[in-house]
């Protein structure tokens, strides 16, 4: 039976060893799929040309389109909002607003009028999971054809994945596998090392995962980190913040729940001037409680931009790899 294998490529660890497991098993119809979510860290654009380079078989990108949603919501601004009275300079603010820009994550969030949540998470479904579904699977997916998606996800990562099994069967010829499933981190950037490729130069100024920059499960200590190393990824959510307010029935919209922070009472009159990405990470810098400042984290924060913080202790695992791929995954 003709079978194509598809990895999908993150940019993150454990999506390139899986990459690396299916090019060392030489399997058949082998490409990898990377979902652009235009919201994605530079380095990681970067990285991902960079495995285009060093892996053996084609990386497809796919994006995905929010144009026709967009254009509904426009019609339902005009139409339903009016209906129900909401105030017309909210109505021609969202329908100044309501256009396509072609950055996926950003349209999302225009079209829903909101940006997703750790509660509310259907970004990795829209972004994510149906480009890949669609645009990849779907047109291989021809009776008589076998589709294998090759997934890295690892057991230790949470509960969910925890049980999830190595192999199952989605239908219609589509079946999932998982062969880093029981693996633990070292195992993932060792197999980095073993096949000479450098990790995602993220992992080496402090982040924890790869994904979105920031993603919205983006925990206290990784958002201050963001917030010292990369004000260009913060100055685009600000200005996403604006523009996702326009589009909002309320006219605010913040990247972050702004309950998260606990010095935010039922009572206060918040909005995404208030409480957007800049109290967020203000809150960040702050101990337990939000109010006070952690000076010692402030100080090392400050100078960041200099420092190596992986989350990983990679520094020292790539002592071992070639100086030159040292400083390139550092650089
Ligand atoms: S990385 Fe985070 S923000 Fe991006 S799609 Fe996944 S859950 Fe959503």
């Amino acid at each position: 039976m003709p079978t194509h294998n598809i990895v999908s490529l993150s940019g993150g660890k454990d999506s390139v060893a899986t990459g690396l497991v299916a090019e060392a098993l030489e399997v058949p119809n082998l490409q990898g799929v990377f979902a652009d979510t235009g919201h994605e860290h530079e380095l990681t654009y970067e990285y991902i040309h960079y495995l285009e380079t060093v892996f053996s078989f084609p990386i497809r990108r796919v994006k995905a389109d929010f144009t026709e949603q967009i254009a509904r919501k426009r019609r339902y601004v005009e139409v339903t909002w009016r209906k129900q009275d909401v105030p017309e300079s909210i109505v021609l603010a969202a329908l100044d607003v309501l256009h396509p820009t072609g950055i996926p994550f950003l349209d999302l969030c225009i079209w829903k009028g909101r940006f997703p949540s750790t509660k509310s998470r259907f970004c990795t479904e829209e972004l994510k999971r149906n480009p890949i579904i669609e645009q990849v699977f779907i047109p291989l997916m021809t009776p008589g054809n076998m589709v294998i998606s090759w997934q890295g996800v690892r057991a230790d990562e949470s509960i969910d994945r925890r049980f999830l099994p190595e192999c199952d069967e989605v239908g219609g010829g589509l079946f999932n596998y998982r062969p880093i499933l029981k693996w633990d981190v070292a195992a993932v950037f060792e197999a980095h090392r073993y096949a000479g490729i450098k990790p995602n130069p993220l992992y080496l100024q402090g982040a924890g995962r790869v994904g979105c920059m920031p993603c919205v499960n983006c925990g206290k200590d990784e958002l201050r980190e963001i917030g010292a190393r990369w004000p260009k990824e913060v100055a685009r959510v600000r200005e996403w913040e604006r523009l996702v307010s326009l589009a909002s029935k309320r006219g605010s919209s913040t990247f972050f729940t702004a309950t998260n922070d606990p010095t935010v009472h039922k009572r206060d009159d918040v909005d995404f001037k208030t409480h957007g990405i800049d109290r967020m990470i203000e809150w960040a810098n702050t101990t337990r409680g939000g109010r006070e400042f952690d000076m010692l984290k402030m100080l090392d924060r400050a100078d960041a931009p200099n420092k190596c913080a992986s989350a990983y202790g990679l520094c020292e695992t790539y002592q071992k790899i070639p100086v030159s791929l040292i400083d390139d995954a550092v650089a």
